[in-house]
Formats: C-alpha cells, structure tokens, sequence
C-alpha cells in the first residue's frame, strides 16, 4: 500500500502500535506533548539531526532497514559523545505519496531496532508528505549526571588525543561506491550501518575519564579542530598512529592517497576524547573490558587551536582542515 492511500493518521498509527514505551515514559506517542522523566539529579542533553535524501543517502545504495538503522545511530552517537545515556527519541518523516508503506515499515524496523538496543523508546515524532526527497529528522533526548557532561572545551595541555575503533572505513566505502567499485562488506558495514560508540561514552562520562570529547562525522582533523578551538588549545597527531582497519590498509597499500581518508573521511562515528595522563591506564582497562580498540593518537599542547601532524618520517606540518561542509567545499 502507497501511503497516500493509507494516510497520514493511519500511518501514524501503525508506527504508534510499533512502539514499546519504557518505564521513564508516561506519555509517548498520541498526545500534543511525550511526557517523560529523568532519573534525579540528571541533566537533560538534546540532539537533532537531518538526513535527506540524496545528500545524506542515496535508496540506490542503502535499503530502507539500514538507513533507519543508521538515521538512530548518528543521533545516539552524539549522546554518546557527550558522556550521556540515550533515553528518548523523536522522529520527523516526510515522504512521497508513492512511497510504499513496506519501506516505511522496513525503515521503522531499523529504527526501532536500534533504539531498543540501547533501550531508547520512540515517544514522538510528525509525518508529512515530501513533494520530492525522503527527509528525515531525528532527535535524541538522554541524560547525564548534572554537570558531568563532557564538551568539546575541557582538553589541557598535555592531554593524551585517543580515539575509538578504526578511522576512514565509512569514507572509503563512499569512494568506491562513487567510482563504481563494490565495497568489502564490512567497508560497507562501516558506512550504512555505523556503530555509535554508546557504552564507551557512558562510561567515560560516568568515571570522568575524558576532559573533552567529540564524535567523528565530520572527519579526524575537522573535529579535532573543533575540541582544539572550543579549548584554546593546539593538537599534534601522529600519521603513524593513526587506527587503520585491515582492509583500509589493503586498499592504502595499492593507493597510497587514500590515506587522506583516515584524516579527513566523514562519518566515522567514533569517539574522539582527550585524557589527562593520569588516567589513561583506566582507559586502557575500559577498552579490554569493551573488547574495543582505543588509540591513543596525539597529545594537546599550549596554543590557539591549530592542529599539526607528524609525518612516518618525524616532520611536523600544520594540517589544512578539510573536514565535510555541507554549504562551502573545499
Ligand atoms: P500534532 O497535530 O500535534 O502535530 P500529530 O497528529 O502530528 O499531532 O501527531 C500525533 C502523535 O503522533 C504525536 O504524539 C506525535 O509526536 C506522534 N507522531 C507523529 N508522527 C510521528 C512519527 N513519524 N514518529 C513517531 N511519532 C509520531
Ligand atoms: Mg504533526
């Protein structure tokens, strides 16, 4: 069934059907407003983002489980990169009249599946018809202790710059997707169905490991710069320490320029923190405890926000951030 015959309310309504509301849900979806709680002494952390068709995804390339997969594991990778617990999630769709309902009903199922994953409840959301683009709007509601969320301006000279898992994967997959290339699968993977770093920023925010943190979406060096400058401080990163998945190196080994991705490929969804010294042996014993890898890449040093990188060869050279801008490319 097309959804311009099924119609917005009923539409609505197999969605509302879908849903199983958790225990901090007192009102979810059906009413003008969710009413919700916090557990005591938490702050509330809000995140947005917009997906649409044809910038963000393309329905040649994604199906519609994975995209809705992916549209819930940006927005909780934010929380995550806060220090939060994801809680509550909001859903904006607008579609064509053509579009079917088991797309839409595939799309939910990726939603739904992540959120439930991280025991996130969908408690609203609005429904409009798209005269052209899919357009998706999701937001995120978690908390955090009051206080304890961590932002992009707390990292201090001598700072260890860490990362999680493997960088460039998703930006590599793009690249040969747009060159006609069929991706490894877990290249693939790393692009349609990233993983949001949710248990990592949890528990670096519930033990106050990190002193900033940010999540990679648009790439290593564009969201460095943005710690960096949020903290009036310089970064140095390492080119050979930088976290390369096997497969990213196979691909490198043959075209070397491919590199570049890992600095400035998009869509990572990693967490990148800053640890004062002191800590980093707790942080190593987290990585054990989430089987995930955590490198440490840099360090921060006295500045004003300028990132530099040392080559494999020891020269240090100043980085031009060309990290994704959706109005200016550069
Ligand atoms: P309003 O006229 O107040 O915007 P709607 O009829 O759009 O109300 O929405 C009715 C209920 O359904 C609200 O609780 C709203 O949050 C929820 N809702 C609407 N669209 C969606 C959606 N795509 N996903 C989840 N909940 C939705
Ligand atoms: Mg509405």
């Amino acid at each position: 069934m097309k959804l311009r015959d099924l119609g917005e309310f009923k539409l609505i309504d197999r969605i509302r059907r879908q849903v199983v509301d958790g225990a901090e849900v007192h009102r979810g979806i059906g009413d003008d407003a969710a009413v919700l709680s916090l557990p005591d002494g938490h702050h509330l952390l809000t995140s947005t983002d917009l997906l649409i068709e044809d910038v963000h995804f393309c329905l040649a390339w994604t199906d519609c489980e994975t995209l809705g997969h992916k549209a819930v594991a940006v927005n909780l990778s934010d929380i995550a990169a806060m220090g939060g617990t994801p809680r509550f999630l909001y859903l904006g769709l607008a579609c064509p009249g053509e579009t079917e309902w088991d797309d839409i009903n595939a799309f939910l199922n990726g939603v739904l599946n992540e959120a439930a994953r991280h025991n996130v409840t969908l408690v609203g959301g609005d429904t409009c018809r798209s005269p052209g683009p899919w357009m998706i709007s999701v937001t995120v509601e978690g908390s955090a202790l009051a206080h304890q969320a961590i932002g992009r301006d707390g990292a201090q000279p001598g700072d260890l710059i860490m990362v999680s898992g493997t960088l460039g994967d998703s930006a590599l997959a793009l690249h040969l997707l747009r060159n006609g290339i069929e991706p490894e699968p877990e290249l693939l993977a790393r692009h349609h169905q990233p993983t949001a770093q949710v248990e990592l920023g949890r528990l670096l925010g519930e033990h106050r490991l990190a002193r900033s943190m940010i999540d990679i979406s648009d790439g290593l060096a564009s969201d460095l710069e943005h710690i960096l400058q949020a903290s009036q401080v310089d970064g140095q990163i390492e080119e050979g320490k930088l976290p390369l998945s096997e497969c990213f190196r196979k691909h490198a080994d043959t075209q070397p320029d491919l590199l570049g991705l890992a600095l400035d490929g998009g869509e990572d969804y990693e967490l990148l923190f800053t640890v004062a010294p002191e800590k980093a042996a707790e942080v190593a014993a987290l990585c054990i405890k989430l089987n995930l890898p955590i490198t440490a890449i840099g360090m921060i040093q006295v500045g004003s926000g300028s990132l530099s990188l040392q080559d494999k060869s020891g020269a240090v050279r100043p980085v031009l951030v060309k990290g994704y801008d959706h109005f200016c490319r550069s």
